[in-house]
């Protein structure tokens, strides 16, 4: 049995979630890093987790899918033997902005499938898991992570299927954390305002104008470390007492203010 705990990533291989998994691995985590990509065309995306010097490995593999979900389990297994913590990263925005009276079915359904169908069933595969290994290995303390965002809240009428999969993520949360607490596993929702990335690139000028103008209480763009922070805090167990929780990663963006 590993004796590193395990932490599962998805959407590893860029952004937020290589973020989350580098500073995972640099506490001691074993890491499966997940993402569609081919590993050769992300390897040195890969190195600042490889850097940790913990065991590693890459499981190229669509969440949305049942075969996807399935795969990055065994590979969690076969390699590691345990699951410590997932992180419910990969996510899409559309891929095209379209107003709330245009929005497509297809696009819809691609976005509700890697953003929540994901969160959903790869949670519920990996809880029955953990479930176990809390009556197996001595001292665990599962946790599982859900990225959602400020739009689980704040409307944006051009992308509105990616609104509904955010929105829907908090209440996966809530399910989860209400079901999971007897099993002595802690599921958290991690909520990133606006941080920079390659989602956001195609946006940077308008984000540069509206944080200048004051849209952040905190007048900058979040880093992908800001949120790997909270992760790491949430996993650490100094919250163990708290379970359903929503961490804010925005600058203060959800204050009201007059
Ligand atoms: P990026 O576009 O930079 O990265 C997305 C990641 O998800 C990539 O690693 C990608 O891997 C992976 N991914 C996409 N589709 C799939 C899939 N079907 N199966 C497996 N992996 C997949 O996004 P960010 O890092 O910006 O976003 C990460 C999360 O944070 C998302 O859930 C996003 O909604 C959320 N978020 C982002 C904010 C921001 O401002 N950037 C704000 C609030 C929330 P690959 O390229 O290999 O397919």
């Amino acid at each position: 049995m590993m004796t590193n705990r395990v932490a599962v990533v998805t959407g590893a291989s860029r952004g937020i979630g290589n973020a989350i998994a580098a500073k995972l691995a640099d506490e001691g985590y074993a890491i499966i890093a997940v993402g569609t990509s081919d590993m050769e065309k992300v390897a040195a995306n890969l190195q600042n987790i490889r850097q940790a010097g913990n065991p590693f490995a890459y499981a190229q593999a669509d969440v949305s899918t049942d075969a996807g979900r399935q795969s990055i389990i065994a590979c969690a297994l076969e390699k590691f033997g345990r699951i410590d913590v997932l992180v419910n990263n990969a996510g899409v925005a559309p891929k095209t902005r379209m107003d709330i009276l245009e929005t497509t079915e297809e696009s819809m359904d691609r976005v509700l499938g890697i953003n929540l169908k994901s969160t959903f069933f790869l949670s519920q595969a990996v809880a029955n898991i953990m479930r176990r290994e809390v009556g197996e290995i001595a001292g665990i303390a599962p946790k599982i992570v859900n990225i959602s965002s400020i739009s689980a809240y704040t409307s944006s009428t051009m992308r509105a299927e990616y609104c509904i999969s955010k929105a829907a993520i908090s209440m996966v949360t809530q399910l989860f954390a209400d079901r999971l607490a007897d099993e002595g596993i802690n599921v958290y929702e991690i909520r990133p305002g606006i941080i920079n990335t390659d989602m956001t690139s195609v946006v940077k000028e308008k984000y540069d104008a509206l944080i200048a103008n004051g849209l952040t209480p905190i007048k900058r763009w979040g880093q992908p470390v800001d949120v790997a922070n909270a992760v790491s805090v949430v996993c650490s167990g100094m919250l163990n007492f708290s379970t359903g929780e929503v961490i804010n990663v925005d600058g203060g963006f959800h204050i009201r203010r007059l």
